[in-house]
């Protein structure tokens, strides 16, 4: 990378979206002397909070979108559910990195499995699913249960459902509204796992190693770093995760989820071409959080090392903390290695992400009580 092409700080930096991961994007970019501008249909948001100009418009108004473009460097994103079209307009005045194509397969399942099997990765078997008779096909053919997915603007679990007998079939087809689907073997995993992926403008490759994460109603709820896995079956995440990058030729942050089996081998489930929950957890564990990673491998800086200082664990906070009333922060904030984000947003919905707790200590056991203990804490 010759200095030419190095974005220097005192440049402007767009985020496409406007959430928590912009937040942490903007707070980090603007540490290293970059001013951040976020584009998103919000205002008041999350990153617009931390930017120092936050856009408002439709993803479909590309007129805005080019102008929004015009006045940054380079413009990266912090969800994968922006239109093509967006990102397209976005490329026309300043580079986007992850580039758009990144973000036209993996914000679609169905694109991002087809482009895994062809390159040979491991997944769970799958079909396409386009009519209530395909859906009986695919049933008689992967057996129950199967999770049936919506093709496109699927996240956090939302437009799928588990289907555990055949005659379940036309209901199921019925609730994702005849949408095109994707009908997935259900994986009797293990424990669910992520490779928090970066990748430098020059080639250069880090991760973070192999988080354990644990869900709740399809939303993640913990993350372990490390995860409590054998040497073999993290190495084999990190090459799988490196090779995935480097076939999308991501210059950037992408997630790599997978599922670890029972025979400890590994299925992906799901990439994310962006910082991904399970990395919050670097923020306050590893010598270079996922967050300044983006930062870096968007503007051509060489990537920092993701070396991690100490065993730490994530626990997220819902909006459902909120039900009775302001949690008590104090007391999580009392106990020993443990740190609070929150998030800016206004309102407390079920299920809304609104912060995240990380405890830190000498084990990764200890790092997981101290962060349920914290959060059992707020409501208490
Ligand atoms: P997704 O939105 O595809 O990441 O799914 C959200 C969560 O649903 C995953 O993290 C798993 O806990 C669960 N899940 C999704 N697909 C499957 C599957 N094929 N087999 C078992 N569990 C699944």
């Amino acid at each position: 990378m010759s200095a030419r092409d190095i974005i220097y700080p005192g440049a402007t930096l767009g985020v496409l979206g406007s959430g928590q991961l912009g937040r942490m994007f903007a707070l980090e970019a603007r540490r290293m002397g970059y001013r951040v501008h976020t584009y998103s249909d919000a205002a008041d948001t999350p990153t617009g909070h931390i930017s120092d100009k936050e856009y408002t418009g439709s993803y479909d108004d590309l007129d805005a979108v080019r102008s929004f473009a015009r006045g940054v460097e380079v413009v990266t994103f912090e969800f994968e559910n922006v239109p093509s079209a967006t990102a397209a307009a976005a490329a026309e005045c300043a580079p986007v990195r992850p580039g758009g194509e990144v973000l036209h397969i993996t914000q679609h399942r169905l694109r991002e499995k087809t482009f895994l099997q062809k390159h040979g990765f491991p997944l769970p078997p799958f079909r396409l699913v386009t009519s209530l008779d395909l859906l009986e096909a695919g049933l008689a053919e992967l057996g129950c249960p199967a999770v049936l997915k919506s093709a496109g603007w699927g996240y956090d679990g939302k437009g799928q459902v588990k289907i555990t007998a055949p005659d379940q079939a036309a209901a199921a087809w019925e609730s994702l509204g005849g949408q095109d689907a994707v009908l997935e073997a259900f994986v009797d995993f293990e424990r669910e796992a992520s490779v928090v992926a970066v990748r430098g403008a020059d080639g250069s490759y880090t991760d973070f190693g192999l988080f354990e994460n644990e869900h709740v109603n399809h939303i993640l709820d913990v993350t372990l770093s490390p995860g409590r896995f054998s040497v073999a079956v993290v190495e084999q995440a990190q090459a799988l995760a490196r090779e995935i990058v480097e076939a999308l030729n991501v210059v950037g942050v992408l997630c790599v989820e997978l599922f670890v089996t029972r025979d400890g081998g590994l299925l992906v489930n799901e990439l994310a071409p962006r910082p991904h929950n399970s990395g919050h957890v670097t923020l306050d564990q590893c010598e270079t959080s996922q967050f300044e990673q983006q930062v870096r491998a968007i503007c051509g800086l060489p990537l920092g090392s993701s070396r991690p200082l100490c065993p730490a664990v994530m626990v997220n906070l819902l909006g459902d903390l909120w039900s009775g009333g302001e949690p008590h922060w104090e007391r999580a904030c009392a106990v020993p290695g443990v740190k609070l984000h929150l998030y800016g947003k206004r309102e407390a919905r079920l299920g809304r992400k609104m912060g995240h707790l990380t405890a830190v200590a000498r084990d990764v056991d200890t790092a997981r009580a101290r962060a349920l203990e914290a959060r059992k804490a707020l409501t208490d």
